[in-house]
């Protein structure tokens, strides 16, 4: 197989490190270009430098238009407003995305839809292939067990910006397509006070944001005398790493669309 050039989008951050790491370490990957921030503390230096392996020749830059020609699909994993503007690079030039940022409004989201019409994207809240797998496991069990109260848990470090994490608002789709309820109208994000018995349709979220955890997902189905807990628990970013390259390679060959962790695992 042909070797994928990447541009890492977010390169400076945690999740940027690892796909660094994890591209650097794979014969099939290649790290064309890598951007971020303009104030960026290692802007013009070696991208070798953010995971202390020796020199690759790639500096860090900020501007994705100016590598265009150097890759074939951009790995966003940065803030939604350095999505959307990769997202107009990447439309304008024809190149594939693999978006992993999470946190868009509802009209961002509409950009990311319309730019799938030009262009091959493949958008996940989260590229782990064990997230991809208890997501199936949950449309399983909502479905059998529809009577039972639906809470989901979930825990991230204290940098994380959006709340709940992207991947409980999917696990929470998921139940909620399978028991065929709209997420929109039972979701519970947040109880406080007085707030009366538990209506047995809804689906309620508890979020925890402490210290390094890197993601940590359980969703609780309760009956009467009887629970059954899913668990998550991801102890590296590299397995989210690993995911976004594998999703590189295949978005590569891809007609214009937009497409999903579940469509590449699914080949
Ligand atoms: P981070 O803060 O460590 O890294 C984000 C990087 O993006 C930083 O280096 C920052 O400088 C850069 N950035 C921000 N705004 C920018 C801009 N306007 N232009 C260029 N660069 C910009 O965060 P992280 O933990 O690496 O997470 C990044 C995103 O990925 C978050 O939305 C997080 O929720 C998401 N995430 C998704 C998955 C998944 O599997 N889909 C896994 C982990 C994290």
């Amino acid at each position: 197989m042909s070797t994928t050039r990447i541009a890492i989008v977010g390169a400076s951050g945690r999740m940027g490190r690892a796909i660094i790491q994890s591209a650097l370490a794979s014969p099939s990957m290649q790290v064309a270009a890598a951007v971020d921030r303009w104030d960026a503390p290692d802007l013009g230096g070696d991208i070798a430098s953010l995971v202390g392996s020796r020199s690759v020749g790639v500096a860090l830059a900020h501007d994705l238009g100016s590598a265009i020609g150097t890759f074939d699909v951009a790995i966003d994993f940065s803030s939604p407003e350095a999505t959307l503007s990769a997202l107009e690079v990447c439309a304008k030039h024809g190149k594939g995305m693999v978006i992993g940022t999470t946190g868009f409004s509802g009209p961002q989201l509409e950009r990311i839809r319309a730019a799938a019409k030009d262009i091959p994207i493949c958008q996940s809240a989260n590229f782990s292939i064990g997230v991809n797998v208890v997501l199936g496991l949950l449309e399983q069990a909502a479905r059998c067990l529809s009577e039972y109260d639906v809470e989901i848990v979930e825990a991230h470090h204290r940098q994380k910006v959006d709340a709940p994490s992207g991947t409980a608002l999917q696990m929470g789709e998921v139940i909620a397509k399978a028991v065929h309820r709209s997420l929109r109208d039972v979701a519970v994000y947040g109880r406080e006070g007085t707030t009366g018995p538990r209506d047995g349709k809804t689906i309620g979220f508890a979020t925890i944001r402490a210290g390094d955890i890197v993601g940590e997902h359980t969703v609780i189905f309760a009956g009467e005398s009887e629970r059954v807990e899913i668990t998550h628990r991801a102890s590296s970013r590299m397995n989210f790493a690993a995911g976004a390259l594998r999703a590189a390679t295949w978005v590569r060959e891809r007609a214009p669309g937009l497409y999903s962790m579940t469509d590449v695992l699914a080949e």
